[in-house]
C-alpha cells in the first residue's frame, strides 16, 4: 500500500447501462468517467429520468453497470463475492434517501446503529459514535423516540447520522432535502457538508434544489448519459 491508495477515492471508467424496453434497450449511462476524492462535494443535477438515481444506485453497488469500472478505495466492488460486497457497501457506503428510509419500529439510535447492527452487536464505540452524531445533528434530545414520532427535517437529520456511522468513503443523497422547507434544507444541507467535511468522505447529491448544489464543490449535469 503506498500513500495514493490512502487516500478515500471514486474513479468511474467507461460507465454504461441500458435498461431493456419493448423495443431498442433504453441507454442511460453512456462511457461515463467520474473521478472524485477525500472531501470533494458534487452535486449531480439534470431532467427528471436523465439517469441521476440508476447512476447512484450503480455508484452505491446496488445495481451493476453492463459494462465499465467503479473503483472505490482501489477496489472494483463489483469483483467482489455477494457477501463481500454487502460488507464492502455496508464499511464504505452511507445512503441518504429523500424518504429518508428509517426503520418505524426502532428508535431514532436503533435507527442510526443499523448499519453497526448489520455486522454484529454494535460495540461501546459503535454506541458513543451513533450519540456524538446525534449530538451533531442535534437530536440529542430525541434518542429513544420512533420516527413517526419526528417532523421530516429531523427525519432527514436521523438518516444523516445513519449514513455517516461507519465512516463512510462515499455519501450518496437522493434528493436530500427534496421534501423540506426551505430553511430547513438549507439547515440540512449545512449539517450534510460539515459532517462530510469530518470524516472526509466524497459526497454526491443528486439535486434539483440550486441551493444545496450551489454549497457543493463542483457541479455537473447529466447529458446523455455523461456527466458534463
Ligand atoms: P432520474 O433519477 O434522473 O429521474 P432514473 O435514473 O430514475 O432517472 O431513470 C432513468 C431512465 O431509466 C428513466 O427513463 C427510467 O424510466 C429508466 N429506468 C430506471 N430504472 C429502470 C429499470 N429498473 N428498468 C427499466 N427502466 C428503468
Ligand atoms: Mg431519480
Amino acid at each position: 500500500m503506498n500513500d495514493a491508495s490512502a487516500d478515500p477515492s471514486l474513479v468511474v471508467q467507461g460507465l454504461s447501462k441500458s435498461f431493456p424496453t419493448g423495443g431498442d434497450p433504453l441507454r442511460v449511462l453512456s462511457d461515463l468517467d467520474l473521478e472524485l476524492h477525500s472531501g470533494d462535494s458534487l452535486a449531480v443535477v439534470g431532467p427528471s429520468g436523465s439517469g441521476k438515481s440508476t447512476l447512484l444506485q450503480i455508484l452505491g453497488t446496488l445495481d451493476r453497470p453492463d459494462s465499465g469500472s467503479v473503483r472505490i478505495d482501489q477496489t472494483d466492488p463489483f469483483e467482489l463475492s455477494e457477501s463481500g460486497l454487502a460488507a464492502f457497501r455496508n464499511q464504505k457506503i452511507g445512503f441518504i434517501f429523500q424518504d429518508h428510509h428509517l426503520l418505524p419500529q426502532l428508535t431514532v439510535i436503533e435507527n442510526v446503529l443499523v448499519p453497526a447492527l448489520a455486522i454484529g452487536k454494535p460495540s461501546s464505540g459503535d454506541l458513543q459514535n451513533a450519540q456524538d452524531l446525534l449530538s451533531q445533528v442535534g437530536l440529542t434530545q430525541r434518542l429513544g423516540h420512533l420516527p413517526s414520532e419526528l417532523s421530516g427535517g429531523e427525519r432527514e437529520r436521523v438518516a444523516i447520522a445513519r449514513a455517516l456511522l461507519m465512516k463512510p468513503t462515499l455519501i450518496l443523497a437522493d434528493e436530500p432535502t427534496g421534501n423540506l422547507d426551505r430553511s430547513t434544507a438549507e439547515t440540512i444541507t449545512a449539517l450534510l457538508l460539515t459532517l462530510q467535511a469530518s470524516v472526509g468522505a466524497i459526497l454526491i447529491t443528486v439535486t434539483h434544489s440550486e441551493t444545496l448544489a450551489a454549497a457543493m464543490s463542483q457541479r455537473k449535469e447529466l447529458v446523455d448519459g455523461k456527466l458534463v
